[in-house]
């Protein structure tokens, strides 16, 4: 039996619906020997994660996924092991989190012209510990208000990029992105390359800027990548020598993602435990 290696997952600090300790806790009681908590632009969990993977005995990859730009895209920078101090990554993350909020008041404007929902509804959709907002949230008010089915429902309908609703958040460049989560000590990692559905994917040419910024590896094994684009991405990473990942990007209730439906393999993970600058949490 190998090891059981997942390396992003979501907890109610962003937009996934149970609590850090909870992730882990269902992580290990899954099978899962090693997890990696990648909260959106946020290390507000990785105490409560790793005292979690202290008493079930799971090893703790402390991670966050970044949002930046890629010309008119966003797209996801996952960061492992990097100094949660640093203060290039450490400001670019709080000015994300801190435009997130004027951004989601202005799609609910927007949404209130034709919805029954208000910002307080989406505050009310938060937890104590959420330290990013973002659609998920919106999609959870529009649920409650019984405007949309679930949160999937609230994105094909009312939340993707398309409609008239949707806001662009304020970000940085992809490759600053990168060079900042370098600058922390972090492993860089692009979280799933060729999901369609977020606005288009990258090309070869676009992501070649990025290795040259610093970017270490592919997200090839996630649901969002069509199988035809995996072997595409596996190319790339043989070519440019990144290493590849596979994992859930869990969000609880939030998504139908499975802990654990996707892994990394063993050898993948002593090379981001080798680069990054913190350790893993032991069990
Ligand atoms: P935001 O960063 O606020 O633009 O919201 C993007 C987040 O919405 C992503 O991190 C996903 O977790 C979530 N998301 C995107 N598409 C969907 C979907 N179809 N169903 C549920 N959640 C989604
Ligand atoms: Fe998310
Ligand atoms: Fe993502
Ligand atoms: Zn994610």
């Amino acid at each position: 039996m190998g090891m059981r290696i997942d390396l992003h997952t979501h907890s109610d600090v962003s937009d996934g619906t149970d609590t850090p300790w909870a992730v882990v806790a269902d992580a290990a009681a899954t099978g899962l020997d090693v997890v990696a908590l990648t909260d959106h632009d946020s290390t507000a969990g990785w105490d409560e994660a790793a005292a979690s993977a202290r008493e079930h005995g799971i090893m703790l990859i402390r991670g966050m996924e970044l949002s930046a730009a890629f010309g008119p895209r966003t797209v996801h920078l996952l960061s492992y092991l990097h100094d949660p101090e640093t203060p290039g990554l450490v400001e670019y993350a709080a000015e994300i989190r801190e435009s997130r909020v004027g951004r989601a008041q202005r799609m609910v404007d927007l949404l209130a012209e034709d919805f029954p929902i208000t910002w307080e509804d989406v505050i009310g959709q938060t937890s104590e510990g959420t330290a990013t907002i973002g659609r998920p949230h919106i999609a959870d008010a529009l649920v409650a208000a019984g405007v949309a089915s679930d949160r999937s429902q609230a994105f094909e309908s009312l939340l993707h990029n398309g409609t008239r609703y949707y806001v662009r958040n304020a970000l940085r460049p992809a490759a600053e992105a990168v060079t900042l989560i370098r600058e922390a000590g972090g492993v860089a990692v692009l979280a799933h390359p060729a999901a369609i559905a977020r606005g288009g994917i990258l090309s070869d040419a676009s992501i070649g800027r990025l290795v040259e910024a610093g970017l270490q590896g592919l997200e090839v094994d996630h649901r969002d990548n069509p199988p035809e684009q995996r072997a595409r991405l596996r190319r790339l990473a043989e070519q440019w020598q990144l290493l590849t990942t596979g994992s859930s990007d869990y969000h609880g209730d939030g998504k139908p993602n499975r802990l654990g439906e996707n892994l990394t393999a063993p050898s993948v993970l002593d090379a981001i435990i080798e680069r990054g600058t913190l350790e893993a949490v032991a069990p």
